[in-house]
């Protein structure tokens, strides 16, 4: 609301003054951490840094009213529609009134209409540039407000957290929010810093080359939009608060109400600053999270899992168990190389793989009737079986041969048995009629994993992150069959599929399915995506003994003759 008074007073060309006073109260509230309900409740409005007697007042009014009368005077005063405006990056309050007496615009979407028909750039002061930057303004403002997938965040995330991590002034640093939790969404990226040198730390961040717009800068926080449209925030807290911080940002919401109640029968209180005791208000924690966890009686949980499941009463019993981690997983069983439409050789992923420090891969191209990518006919499969076995024994890790077999739409697999009796792994994949009905489709795979020979279900329910739905199969019933027939179900950890979902592969993990994760790399770089899946695997409280890709070479083996 305060700055809407700010653009709306700027429009009426008041005082600059009174504007920037405006303004700088609206910073430190989107900066303030605390309900502003409870700040007013304690009379310590006035110590908001910008909010002064009269700025007070009208945040008294609005939490009384929920609005306030001078705002809506304003409102009153000027056409409708103008503030709208003024929330696409490259519109100023003089462009707005513009756009409205001239065109008569009043919304997001006739501004869009008439940049779109040229209209935009006859006016005074405009032109072709002025027009096309108010379109990618439009679009940067609408991606802003939808979350991305994590593929897309994490390394960009990694990027400005490395460039901090290089400078003097900064001491720690930590990504918090949904992204250290590694949820397969993220609405934006939050960063927690330590320094002795603020300004310094704010400067750097907001003037970083994929900033496209600064929302906010101050020395306690700072939030930009990149170039991506996804939001940042940079916020510099105490060193003695940096571990509470870090538990608090971190989330989930859910998650930190029960540890809250933990604290309550304690007669202590947590928040972002620190555990204190109720009664004197002293901190007894605070620098790092597992003190703070610790202060109110639980272990630290990794990020992952605080999402209120089950993970603090499972605490409870003391049966909080160690999760599975990358350095766990021994072998990657799917993936793609030229023989399909992969762009590295055999040779090229099996030294890839190799250099991640695993025991085996296996190379899994597309099957024959998969024609558009290049799906491997039979005769050239049993001449890739002797290739591999060839590199296999000079490679330095053991290449199996594998395939990533269709599962035809009557739920007969693409190669016949006598095919696939020879290779080492199957995984089955549905990548054709995905349209069938539930009922159909269901069938169809669970008479796939009735084949003896099918090792792997690959992307169970075929969802392609932002692109595609998954298709309509009746999830629990695949999870029924891979029990009974101990077929594996696959966690597809490339950030485009995440397929299991964190849900899914809980659910299996319960009914006893074996899980296995695999990239379905396409080039070597994306064996990286491993930790994508292990992710996953994490959020669904995944242990090693879970994932069948854990197991050491001869034990893998076993697994795969048994069934
Ligand atoms: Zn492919
Ligand atoms: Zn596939």
């Amino acid at each position: 609301m305060f700055n809407d008074i700010a653009d709306m007073l700027e429009i009426k060309a008041e005082s600059p003054y009174r504007i920037t006073a405006y303004r700088r109260a609206a910073r430190s509230l989107e900066g303030l951490t605390e309900d502003i309900a409870a700040v007013a409740e304690r009379g310590k409005l006035e110590e908001i840094p910008g909010v002064g007697k009269s700025t007070a007042e009208k945040i008294l009014e609005f939490l009384k009213t929920g609005t306030c009368a001078y705002y809506e005077e304003l409102r009153k005063q000027l056409p409708a529609g103008i503030t709208t405006l003024m929330t696409v990056s490259e519109v100023g309050p003089k462009t707005a009134m513009l756009l409205h007496e001239k065109l008569g615009i009043d919304s997001i979407e006739e501004l869009e209409q008439a940049a779109r028909k040229g209209l935009v750039r006859d006016l005074p002061r405009m032109g072709a540039k002025t027009e096309e930057n108010i379109l990618k303004g439009i679009a940067l403002l609408r991606r802003s407000k939808e979350r991305l997938p994590i593929g897309a965040v994490l390394p960009l995330s990694r990027e400005i957290v490395d460039a901090l991590r290089g400078l003097t002034a900064v001491k720690q640093i930590s990504v918090a929010g949904s992204l250290r939790r590694m949820r397969e969404t993220i609405g934006d990226i939050d960063i927690l810093v330590t320094s002795s040198k603020p300004e310094k730390v704010m400067e750097i961040f907001t003037t970083m080359p994929r900033v496209r717009q600064v929302l906010a800068k101050g020395p306690t926080r700072s939030s930009v939009i990149l170039d991506t449209g996804i939001q940042a925030d940079v916020r510099v807290v105490e060193p003695e608060a940096f571990g509470a911080a870090l538990q608090y940002f971190t989330g989930s919401k859910e998650h930190n109400v029960k540890v809250r109640e933990k604290a309550v029968r304690r007669g202590l209180k947590v928040n972002e600053y620190g555990v204190f005791r109720v009664k004197d208000d002293r901190r007894t924690a605070g620098k790092t999270e597992e003190e703070v966890y610790r202060a109110v009686g639980l272990p630290w949980f990794p990020p992952e899992i605080r999402e209120d499941q089950g993970e603090i009463e499972l605490a409870d019993r003391g049966m909080l168990a160690r999760l599975i981690e990358l350095k766990d997983i021994r072998g990657d069983l799917q993936m793609h190389t030229r023989w399909s439409d992969g762009s590295d050789s055999l040779e090229a992923m099996a030294k890839a793989a190799r250099e991640l420090a695993y025991e085996y891969i296996a190379i899994t191209d597309h099957s024959q009737s998969l024609k558009f990518v290049g799906g491997v006919p039979i005769d050239e499969v049993r001449e890739h079986v002797k290739i591999a076995k060839r590199v296999s024994d000079k490679a330095g890790i053991t290449v199996l041969m594998g395939t990533e077999c269709d599962i035809l739409p009557d739920g007969r697999l693409d190669y016949p048995d006598e095919v696939l009796k020879e290779l080492d792994v199957v995984v089955a994949s549905v990548h054709s009629r995905m349209r069938m009905a539930e009922e159909e489709m269901t069938a169809r795979i669970v008479k796939a994993l009735d084949n003896p020979h099918v090792d792997i279900l690959g992307h169970p329910t075929g969802r392609r992150l932002g692109l595609r739905d998954a298709y309509a199969v009746n999830i629990e019933r695949l999870i029924e069959a891979a029990a009974r027939t101990k077929t594996a179900l696959e966690v597809n950890a490339s950030p485009q599929r995440l397929d299991l979902s964190d849900t899914h592969a809980r659910m299996a993990r319960e009914r006893g399915v074996p899980l296995v994760i695999s990239t379905d790399a396409h080039n070597r770089y994306q064996l990286s995506y491993m930790e994508y899946g292990v992710a996953i695997a994490r959020r669904a409280w995944l242990e090693p003994r879970h994932v069948i890709n854990t197991l050491p070479l001869k034990e893998f083996i076993s697994w795969l003759h048994e069934r």
